[in-house]
């Protein structure tokens, strides 16, 4: 049994995880401020005794004795890290060193959950973890993406200069139950909008594309890079690199709910990557094979029965 400190553990991606790391056997600490995240997500591990939840900002320090940490606090929806820049980044920056120095201190692992968006608008297609990335410094997607850039040179700094052990995930367009109904990013509202009847919002043209991966795909990864020799450090890509537009997504979802939503056409938010897509090779290799192994229909379906529980449908 281990020590778990899972920052974010109250959101999206952070409670499956916390689940997982509970089943597995071991303790786990959840810490989140509950800025995106909710009690919600994890209520039902209240009950278990090796869980515990914290209310904390990860801007301050904070202090426990574990033996790995995962980082995931951060707003990670453009709407959601585009309200408060600044909080961004400081999420983003004094959040890692905050964590990074508690690794330093307990030499425990630490594990970033950073981000294809490391990427920017890429030139290189697909990605693969050697491209440097094409980011606006200036633009409104930079608070995150450049908030995420320089955590992950903290933590390549903390390892060669400190000798801590860390893992840096780039994590690509997840999706699956536990999303906030208003987390704004494309696979919730799409699935929000076709059971409530309402227009589905394509921005755009739909021709633009990501690449979308089951949230138990990633928990799996995560874990396995976790657990890692300590020799590994990446960056390593976690992502499905089956390449959708977005307006087949659109289409899928009205397929899959049996809806008579339309669709509807908004503009493009400024600097949105036109294409996304993960090498994952790098993953495969070093993670014992590991590769995503949901459809996305199998994963749309899930988050569409979760989605109709909210709305007692
Ligand atoms: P989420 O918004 O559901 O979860 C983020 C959690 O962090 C929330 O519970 C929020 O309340 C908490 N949080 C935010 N600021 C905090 C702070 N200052 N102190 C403590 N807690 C704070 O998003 P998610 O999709 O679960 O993302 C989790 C992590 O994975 C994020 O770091 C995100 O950048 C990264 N990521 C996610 C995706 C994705 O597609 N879901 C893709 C790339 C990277
Ligand atoms: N998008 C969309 N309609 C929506 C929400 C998002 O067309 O209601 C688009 C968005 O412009 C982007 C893609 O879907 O091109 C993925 O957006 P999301 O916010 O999910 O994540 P991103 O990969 O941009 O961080």
């Amino acid at each position: 049994m281990k020590r778990v400190l899972v920052t974010g553990g109250a959101g999206f991606i952070g409670s499956h995880l916390c689940e997982r790391l509970l089943a597995d056997g071991h303790e786990v600490i959840c810490l989140d401020n509950f800025f995106t995240g909710s009690k919600a997500n994890v209520v039902g591990l209240l009950h278990q005794p090796y869980f515990e939840l914290v209310r904390h900002d990860i801007t301050m320090p904070y202090y426990a004795e574990v033996d790995q940490i995962y980082n995931l606090a951060c707003p990670a929806s453009p709407v959601h890290y585009q309200q408060n820049p600044i909080k961004t980044i400081k999420t983003a920056v004094l959040g890692a060193m905050n964590m990074l120095g508690l690794a330093k201190r307990l030499n425990a692992s630490i594990l970033q959950a950073s981000t294809s968006e490391v990427y920017g608008d890429p030139a290189m297609h697909p990605q693969r973890e050697d491209y440097w990335g094409n980011v606006n410094p200036i633009g409104t997607r930079s608070c995150y993406d450049e908030g995420k850039r320089c955590a992950e040179s903290l933590f390549i700094n903390y390892h060669n200069r400190n000798g801590v052990r860390i893992k840096i995930a780039r994590i690509f367009n997840t999706f699956g139950p536990r999303m906030a109904i208003g987390d704004g990013r494309v696979t919730s509202n799409f699935i929000v909008q076709a059971l409530q009847g309402k227009p589905i919002t394509i921005y755009g043209n739909g021709a633009h594309t990501r690449s979308f991966q089951y949230v138990d795909d990633l928990v799996d990864g995560l874990i396995r890079l976790m657990n890692t020799d300590d020799s590994i450090t990446g960056p390593v890509n976690l992502g499905n690199p089956h390449e959708y537009t977005i307006r087949e997504l659109a289409e899928t979802v009205i397929r899959l709910t049996g809806s008579r939503s339309e669709l509807t056409f908004r503009p493009l938010p400024d600097d949105d990557p036109v294409r996304r897509n993960p090498d994952v090779s790098l993953a495969k290799q070093i993670l014992n094979g590991w590769e995503p192994t949901t459809p996305i229909e199998e994963g749309l379906n899930k988050t569409i029965t979760y989605f109709k529980q909210l709305f007692n449908i």
